[in-house]
This record gives structure tokens, sequence and C-alpha cells, in this order.
């Protein structure tokens, strides 16, 4: 007996923190902060252990929870959103995707995604029967281009997938990106998923901004985004939907069969970190990009050559364009030199980029310094 999803790789993130739990490797690969995340939110969480109920919630999410993602979204992306009727808690942004896409894509369906893309979204696609349409955005600007986008959308295509910031190439696309990518969802009347779980981790002044606020995309949008990205708390799996009603009717049925609810006191905590001052987002942010600076400028000083990151937890070094190639390259370097990164050939199905390795800076400098420690005499 063949199980259906039996033939598929176990996933990159996986094989790497395996390793380098085996190996005794510092895992720089699968995006996870050092820490335990603010202390604060843990301790709301902790406390409504014992002050709210424990058995199942609303389907929808507590309604503590929906009135602040709301007030949360207005407050930094100016987005209107109705509680009740356009928000909705899932256990993380990983089954937010599985629900949207099993929401909407019916057999045949053809489905944009951009190369490089999370892992997770192929197979999804696969499953519900879509047809994928790949757009492959190239290093080192990886930005979207008309003809390619022209050549991507047919009459057939119901479904784009965006993620934005994008993971693992650590772009923020531009607001001409992003007024590209609307138009082409109007003209072709496709409903655009976004994965905007990095959207508080943009660096270097600029801010976010969702594709559901560009014109047009208001009723055609679904927003996806996750705690356990805002508030370091990986572990937590609480991710967050947020879609017009007639979509939300749909994706609400897709939840209901695939986790129905998710642990209340979890619900309360992120409920109460998420009404934070601006200043934590703030010092979070600065938090992280001097994090990125510390080991770009460290990778740099050993003679690799680091691209720029907009956003997100990660940034890449290019390998250049030896027979090596990007995943023998990690595992000399898990192997060999104890560090643990992802190779971001396996975000491409075809694996058309093979030169770029992605680190994660979201560690301490102890544990950045060590890492660099590791890789001299590397490159
Ligand atoms: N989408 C992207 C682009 C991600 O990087 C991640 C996790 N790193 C997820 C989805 C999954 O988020 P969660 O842990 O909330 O399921
Ligand atoms: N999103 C994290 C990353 O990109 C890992 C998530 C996972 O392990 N699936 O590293």
């Amino acid at each position: 007996f063949n199980p259906v999803f039996a033939d598929l790789p176990e996933t990159v993130f996986e094989t790497m923190s395996g390793l380098a739990r085996k190996l005794g490797a510092i895992n720089l690969g699968q995006g996870f902060p050092d820490g335990q995340g603010p202390d604060d939110v843990r301790a709301a969480a902790a406390r409504a252990l014992d002050t709210v109920s424990n058995q199942y919630p609303s389907m929808m999410g507590l309604p503590s929870l929906r009135t602040a993602i709301a007030a949360h979204y207005r407050h930094h992306q100016g987005l209107d959103l109705d509680p009740e009727r356009e928000v909705m808690v899932t256990s993380g942004a990983t089954e937010a995707l599985a629900g949207a896409l099993l929401a909407l894509v019916r057999p045949g369906d053809e489905v944009v995604l951009f190369e490089p893309m999370y892992d997770a979204y192929l197979p999804l696609v696969r499953q519900a029967g879509g047809v994928p349409r790949f757009v492959t955005l190239k290093p080192p600007h990886f930005g979207l281009d008309e003809a390619a986008l022209a050549e991507a959308f047919t009459e057939r295509t119901r479904v784009v997938v965006l993620n934005n910031p994008l993971n693992p190439s650590a772009t923020v696309f531009s607001e001409a990106d992003l007024a590209l990518l609307a138009e082409f969802c109007c003209r072709f009347d496709a409903v655009a998923v976004c994965d905007e779980v990095w959207e508080h981790l943009v660096f270097d002044g600029r801010r976010h901004v969702p594709l559901m606020r560009l014109p047009g995309m208001r009723e055609r949008t679904v927003k996806i985004g996750s705690a356990g990205k805002i508030f370091s708390l990986t572990g937590w799996k609480i991710g967050f939907v947020m879609a017009a009603e007639p979509l939300m009717r749909g994706l609400s049925r897709a939840h209901q069969f695939l986790t129905f609810t998710t642990p209340p006191n979890l619900q309360e905590g992120v409920a109460y970190g998420l009404g934070k001052d601006d200043a934590y987002f703030e010092e979070m942010r600065a938090g992280f990009a001097r994090s990125r600076d510390r080991l770009s400028a460290g990778l740099t000083r050993l003679g690799f050559t680091v691209l720029p990151s907009a956003g997100t937890y990660f940034l890449s070094i290019d390998i250049g364009d030896g027979p090596e190639g990007d995943r023998a390259f990690c595992e000399r370097m898990v192997r060999q030199h104890g560090v643990a990164a992802i190779p971001i050939s396996a975000f491409y199905a075809e694996g058309a980029v093979r030169n770029l390795v992605r680190l994660c800076f979201a560690k301490t400098d102890a544990t950045l310094d060590a890492a660099l420690e590791r890789l001299s005499g590397m490159p």
C-alpha cells in the first residue's frame, strides 16, 4: 500500500535540523530564534491556562483573539476587518495555507506559484488537484516581471500564492510589483493567497504593504499571518486568516475538518501580545536587523558573497556556479564545519537555482559568532 504523500521527500527543514542534532552542529538552517520569546506573552498564556476554559473554544477562534487581530492589522497595516466575519484562527499558518488551497482550488484549476516557494505550497496545490504554473524569480533581485506574469496567467487561473516578504530569498516586493500582481489578479479574476507570516520583519525603514490593501484586492485576497513569527514563538503554531466573508465561508469549512480549534490559552497569550505597543515591534525589527548585519559582516569578512536581506530571519550566500551545488555545499558545511544551513534549490520545483544557501540570523550574538568561527576557512 503506497500512501499518497509517500513519494515526497522529507522536508529539507527536518532533514537539516536532524543532521544538526545528530552532528551537534550549530543550526542556522530551519528558521527559529534562540530564546523563549517575550516573557509577558508567555506569562499571559500561562495565566490563561487557569483563567479560560480548556475545553474546545469556538471554531473561528476566541473572540478576544479575533478582536485583537482585527485591531492589530488596523493599527499596523490600515486594514479594516470585521472580527466576527473576516478573521479566523488556525493552528499555524501551515494549516491556514492547507485550508485555503483545499477550499479554493478545484481539480484542473491553475495556481500561479512564484519560485523560490515555501516548500508546503506545491504538495498542497497538487493534492487539491491544481495545476501549478511557475513564475521563476531570479537572484539577486527576485522581482516580478510583467512578461513572466503574462505567460503564467490564463483564463484557467484560479489562485495565485504570494509569499511577501519572501522566504527564502528575504525579498520584500516593491509596491510596483504588488500593483502589477493585483492588476493580473483582477484581470484574470484570480484569488490571491498571501502568506505574509514575515510581515513584521521588514528592515531598513521599509514597511510591509499587504496585497489586500491594493485596489481591487480586498474581496479577492486571503491574508495569512503567524504568531510564531511575530513573537519568536515558532512552536506555538497560532495562525490567522483574514478574508472577505464569501471566501471565509469556504475557508472555515476547510478549517473545521482540519483542526477545528486551536489551544485556548495560547490564543489568549497571542491576543495579549498583539496589543503590545509600537516600541515592541520596533525593537524586535531593530534587534533582528542587528543580527542580520552581524552575520552578514562576519560572512563577508570570511570571504563569502552575501546577498541583501530586506526581511525575514534569513540571508543567503552565493556559492558560485561551480560543480558542487548548494546541497553538497550544505552537506559539507554541516559535516565538516558543524554549521547547518538550507540549500535554496529546495524551494524551486526543478532546482533552477543551485548557487544559493540560506542562513538564519535569528540567533544570539554568541551563536552567530560561534558559527562564524566554525566557518572560517570554508569559502
Ligand atoms: N509560510 C512561510 C513562508 C513560512 O516561512 C512559515 C514558517 N517559517 C510558515 C508558512 C509556517 O508558519 P507556521 O509555523 O505558523 O505554521
Ligand atoms: N518556516 C521555517 C523556515 O523556513 C521552518 C518551518 C518548518 O520547519 N516547516 O525555516
